[in-house]
């Protein structure tokens, strides 16, 4: 993998029944403006599965956002930890008309690469709670009591709780 992309090659992988592993450290990508200095590290497994298709899994993946927290407004770190995670990349253009739920990428027909920002940008998406919690705020949460919980229905409908009136 070149250094700045998250571009592969896999015009070998096409051509026969093969594997392989990637991995990859401190990569960066401009999809998530507020990753941390780290950035993101981890390793994939591409994997031949005939020769239009290839099946890309992240088997590992880590890095760190920062975040602001949704309940207090104070800012934290949030650490990603992905175990897995897959997507199939095809040449075959037409397929984007059946590819119903499954995340489908193209590879790039002229250069045989793939890129995989995209693919990575999703997982890490996925990862995004509705209601980002500080620890601070993530413990408090748990601690809450059942009426408590009621509250934390409301705020889930979206934005009536906000007109709400709080009485002490
Ligand atoms: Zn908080």
């Amino acid at each position: 993998m070149k250094d700045q992309t998250f571009e592969i090659k896999v015009g070998d992988l096409l051509n026969q029944v093969a594997v392989d592993e990637i991995t990859f450290e401190h990569k960066k990508t401009n999809l998530i403006p507020n990753l941390s200095e780290d950035w993101i590290s981890g390793k994939i497994r591409l994997s031949w599965i005939d020769d239009e298709n290839v099946l890309v899994e992240i088997e590992e993946l880590s890095c760190e956002l920062d975040e602001t927290c949704d309940y207090c407004t104070k800012l934290f770190k949030r650490k990603i930890e992905i175990q897995w995670y897959s997507s199939r990349f095809t040449l075959n253009k037409e397929e984007i008309n059946y590819a119903n739920d499954e995340v489908l990428f193209f590879i790039d027909e002229k250069t045989a690469t793939i890129n995989i920002e995209e693919m990575i940008y999703q997982a890490i998406e996925l990862e995004t709670p509705f209601v980002l919690y500080c620890p601070d705020c993530a413990k408090k949460h748990e601690n809450m009591t059942e009426d408590e919980e009621v509250d934390e229905a409301d705020f889930d409908l979206g934005g009536e709780w906000w007109n709400i009136v709080f009485h002490k």
